[in-house]
């Protein structure tokens, strides 16, 4: 290398550095117009007035930069663009699917996190984030009950909190060597879930190659449990036919109505059978951790303690900024038997069994992993047991109050209310006494699917739907600590205002009276 090559590459800046100066100017600069935003947030509306079209007329249309933009102008840009056009999720009336409004540490803990940057698939790159992570996951397996030397990893959300057990019942119960033959060698496997199970289901049975067929969907008693007379018949007859029966996920909250599955009962089954039972808890396992003298205490969620294999997502109801799912496996041997393999470019020192050196890329799907678990970790020891405990007891109380709300208001029916999720409708009063006919049943869902819109427009508040006996109903989730009782009176008397609105402007002029 001649000198004057080695003199530019030693005086050189590069174009990604920031000097200490300008990290700690424009990053108190952000902090501060972040600390305002979170401020602003009630007044503002839960979504903005936007479309696909007017975001990109507001980014430009611009081709790839040639060259580079001083940082601290593009964080102020990039800040102001994300505030003004962002759904809320810290809005105090979003109750929207099971998206939590975040916990503020967690934004910071993401910064930090970001800034020592460890990379969590293995021990030697992240010493202590691998210790954290092993924390975290203890820390949510005593919050919910579950036995505390389990093992288990933070994952992407709950879609991938419930692939790693998936994947791991698979391993532990087929009795052929399907990771070298793959599924053709063998029987047909069966999965069961109730007919409320979350989708996530559908995407593990095809992706994972047992087809969507391999799902049997148990049906639901009148508060949407699964029918576990049906999960025994069902198991039986597959049993009969030569099908491999191999794994029951039972619901701990399902997504659309909150409903707990007779979980106890579901663990005795599997038991007697020799089926592996998970918990799809992405949602309610944490529930788990209101005592018993609670009146929003649920049972069956002890169930949980017995089960296999547990998914939790702490971006739900621990209020964790996205993304922070979590996976638990009572047997954590049999983690590392499904996804440990090991090229001969990875060499570990394992230390001993007392000074274990975790390296989560065994653990799960992931190879390189960024430091989830801060956020969580940090939240976990902020808030406490209690904190938490008050936190979930309080968006039950909100929930329960949109639920009397409805039911106390002429144009409201309160439909479901099963932790803290409530459903309800809009129904005109001329249709209250007959809104079972055919015709107006009909009508009904067309009527709500229009105030759904028109709510989610409207920026007031924000709700998601469910569909229950063929109805459709509007949905709250409360998973936010914002969120008080006056929301719950306001949301309700604001879903009867937006639906006297729409049932004037789609009502058909005729054939709908009795
Ligand atoms: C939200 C949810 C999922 C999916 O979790 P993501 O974090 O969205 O991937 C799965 N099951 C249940 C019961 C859920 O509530």
């Amino acid at each position: 290398m001649d000198s004057a090559t080695r003199q530019q590459i030693e005086s050189r800046r590069a174009a990604l550095d920031m000097s200490p100066e300008e990290f700690r100017s424009a990053g108190h600069r952000l902090v501060d117009e972040i600390a305002a935003f979170l401020e602003s947030i009630p007044r503002r509306p839960v979504v903005p007035p936007v479309s696909p079209r007017t975001l990109r007329q507001a980014m430009g249309t611009d081709s790839l930069p040639e060259q580079g933009t001083p940082a601290a102008a593009l964080l102020e840009d990039a800040a102001r663009l994300l505030f003004e056009n962002s759904l809320l999720s810290s809005h105090p009336r979003f109750w929207g699917y099971i998206n939590a409004g975040p916990a503020p540490i967690g934004a910071l803990a993401d910064l930090l996190a970001s800034a020592v940057n460890p990379n969590t698939g293995g021990w030697i790159l992240a010493p202590v984030a691998t210790e954290v992570e092993r924390q975290t996951v203890r820390w949510i397996a005593e919050l919910i009950e579950y036995p505390q030397d389990c093992g288990g990893l933070l994952t992407s959300g709950g879609n991938m909190a419930n692939f790693v057990p998936f994947l791991v019942a698979k391993r532990a119960k087929v009795d052929w060597p399907a990771y070298e033959t793959g599924l053709r060698a063998g029987r047909q496997l069966r999965v069961y879930g109730s007919s409320e199970t979350h989708t996530w289901i559908h995407k593990a049975a095809d992706l994972f190659g047992l087809g969507t067929d391999a799902v049997r969907w148990i049906g639901c008693d009148r508060a949407l449990r699964m029918n576990t007379d049906g999960l025994r018949r069902e198991i039986e007859r597959d049993r009969q036919a030569g099908d491999l029966p191999f794994l029951v996920v039972g619901q701990a909250g399902s997504v659309s109505t909150g409903a707990v599955d007779p979980l106890r009962e579901i663990a005795r089954i599997c038991r007697e059978r020799d089926l592996w039972f998970h918990v799809d808890g992405a949602y309610g396992a944490v529930a788990a951790a209101l005592p018993a003298s609670s009146p929003h205490a649920v049972p069956d969620l002890a169930g949980i303690a017995e089960a296999d294999s547990v998914a939790v997502d702490p971006h739900k109801w621990l209020y964790a900024p996205l993304e922070a799912g979590c996976a638990l496996v009572r047997d954590r041997k049999l983690l590392l038997q499904t996804f440990s393999h090991r090229p001969p470019y990875y060499h570990f020192d394992e230390g001993d069994t007392a000074d274990e050196r975790i390296n989560y890329f065994e653990h799960g799907l992931q190879n390189s992993r960024g430091f989830r678990a801060l956020k969580v970790w940090l939240a976990l020891r902020q808030a406490g047991r209690e904190g938490y405990v008050e936190s979930m007891t309080e968006n039950i109380g909100v929930a329960q109050a949109l639920y009397r709300a409805a039911e106390a208001h002429p144009e409201l029916e309160a439909v479901t209310q099963a932790l803290s999720i409530t459903t309800l409708r809009y129904v005109p009063r001329d249709l209250r006494s007959i809104r079972e006919s055919a015709p107006v049943a009909e009508y009904l869902n067309k009527l709500n699917t229009e105030v759904l819109d028109r709510l989610q427009r409207g920026g007031e508040a924000f709700l998601t739907n469910a569909v229950v006996d063929g109805r459709f109903l509007l949905r709250a989730c409360v998973v936010n600590f914002r969120s008080t009782t006056a929301d719950a009176e306001a949301v309700a008397a604001i879903v009867a205002r937006v639906g006297r609105e729409a049932d004037r402007d789609v009502r058909p002029v005729s054939g709908l009276g009795p």
